[in-house]
């Protein structure tokens, strides 16, 4: 009975011993740590489409107050129904300035098509103010690639083409890192991956800091503002949110 006792004692130790080897190396095997590491953040993600409970909306559909106009202090684009859209008055800045962001659009051409080529529905979004991501109506409406819509303009095609129906809403989902100055005169690049309509159009493309054609701003800087261009063609825009990276 003692005899017994012992050993079932030992084999219960020698058990207990077995199993905290076992969850270290368990522990160590899948990249964990002893310390507890801090909880990312949370964020309510709100709707399909956002915004996003930690994300800046720049246009929910009431106000410009977030933006000014190219030509005017105040963006002389329609607002109704809440949508805005392009005139021929100019584009729109954002008031404040980014610089690596993760960005949400939502645009619409022209359900009545007027135009080929590059006078179909021609708008852009603008990162910094000097880095385009062509808007156009590339729905059956053939152009150079580095111009279509999806486009970092002038300088990379999408991928694919994943544009909607003339008329219908289409998304961007943005994440950019800004080139950006360094000491010795450099230009540390940076870089677009875009998704059009929930399909990856750009896949980490670098950003050399060289300007797109037509850009409002020029030069490379740590931060600018985000500008949605007029191109003489009605272009709609809605739900426009920014994260800061
Ligand atoms: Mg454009």
């Amino acid at each position: 009975m003692r005899a017994s006792y012992h050993l079932n004692a030992t084999l219960c130790v020698a058990a207990a011993a077995t199993l905290a080897l076992a969850a270290c190396v368990a522990s160590v095997a899948h990249g964990g740590h002893l310390r507890e590491d801090p909880q990312p953040p949370i964020v309510d993600p709100g709707p399909i489409g956002g915004p996003p409970s930690d994300a800046i909306v720049l246009f929910n559909g009431k106000d410009f107050s977030k933006f000014r106009g190219e030509r005017s202090p105040e963006p002389k684009w329609r607002l109704e129904n809440g949508v805005m859209e392009t005139t021929p008055m100019g584009g729109i800045f954002s008031r404040e300035e980014f610089s690596d962001c993760q960005l949400h659009v939502e645009w619409a051409s022209p359900s009545v098509v007027k135009g080929d080529g590059q006078g179909r529905g021609n708008s852009g979004v603008y990162l910094l103010g000097r880095y385009e991501i062509q808007v156009l109506d590339s729905f059956n409406n053939k152009t150079y690639p580095n111009g279509q819509a999806g486009a970092f303009y002038g300088h990379n095609a999408p991928l694919v083409n994943a544009c909607r129906k003339p008329g219908e809403w289409q998304t961007y989902d943005i994440i950019f890192h800004a080139p950006k100055p360094q000491p010795d005169g450099k230009t540390a690049p940076g870089s677009f991956t875009v998704l059009h309509n929930g399909v990856l159009i750009q896949d980490h493309i670098p950003v050399d800091g060289e300007p797109t054609t037509a850009a409002p701003l020029k030069g490379v800087a740590n931060k600018g503002p985000l500008y949605l261009q007029d191109h003489g063609n009605p272009v709609r825009f809605r739900n426009v949110w920014i994260r800061p990276l």
